[in-house]
């Protein structure tokens, strides 16, 4: 069933509805003051779940800094992404990552 999510304007908080068809006539009312200024939100959870396939689609990268300080990882993750593609790594890629295995690291982490 779907969820609709609506803001009040009156107070500024979120009103779930389940219904099962959305037609023009139906009213929202608000869950918290009554009200029925509501204006139709994109749900969060619509959101969430774009964001879970975005990460499915790209993968994810190392967050830890440790993954970057350590010269055997840089590149470690495009190496991944482009061998389960199937696909060959550039030569700038490859000459990118060889360099910062040899200590070359992009200038922002040469400091840290
Ligand atoms: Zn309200």
């Amino acid at each position: 069933m779907p969820i609709y999510e609506f803001k009040c304007q009156d107070c500024g908080r979120l009103t779930s509805v389940f219904v099962k068809t959305m037609d023009a006539s139906y009213q929202a009312q608000c869950q918290h003051c009554g009200g029925r200024k509501l204006e139709r939100v994109v749900s969060r959870f619509a959101y969430r779940k774009s964001d879970e396939t975005i990460l499915e689609e790209y993968g994810s990268e190392p967050r830890r800094l440790e993954d970057y300080k350590d010269p055997r990882q840089i590149g470690r993750w495009v190496e991944r992404k482009f061998s389960e593609q199937g696909l060959e790594m550039p030569e700038e890629t490859r000459k990118m990552i060889d360099a910062a295995r040899e200590g070359d690291l992009p200038s922002p982490l040469k400091d840290s």
